[in-house]
């Protein structure tokens, strides 16, 4: 079991060489295209696709972090890490309980 930063290391020593002659506008377009991917899984409800999709959209977001040279754990938990940003609850107490939701 590793962790984001851990997964975001091991996406860039697998792919940075290909995410680098890709470029940053067509690696987001992958992403897009995998969360796509992501909600047509979850209308067909088959859990082992879903996680299938689940892990590609991480895949993706983690290969565009390595191109922006953004440390993607460091910033999920700068922003979450202390609870809701809005209402600093853990769990949020916000009405609307979107993440990011302000
Ligand atoms: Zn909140």
């Amino acid at each position: 079991m590793v962790g984001i930063r851990d997964f975001q290391n091991l996406m860039r020593t697998i792919y940075f060489e290909r995410d680098r002659e890709r470029g940053v506008p067509i690696t987001y377009a992958w992403l897009v295209s995998e969360v796509g991917e992501l909600a047509r899984a979850l209308i067909r409800g088959s859990k082992p696709l879903i996680a299938e999709e689940v892990a590609d959209v991480l895949a993706w977001l983690l290969s565009l972090c390595n191109l922006l040279g953004i440390d993607a754990e460091k910033a999920a938990y700068e922003k979450y890490g202390k609870g809701c940003p809005r209402c600093g609850s853990i769990p949020c107490v916000c009405r609307t309980g979107k993440p990011g939701n302000f």
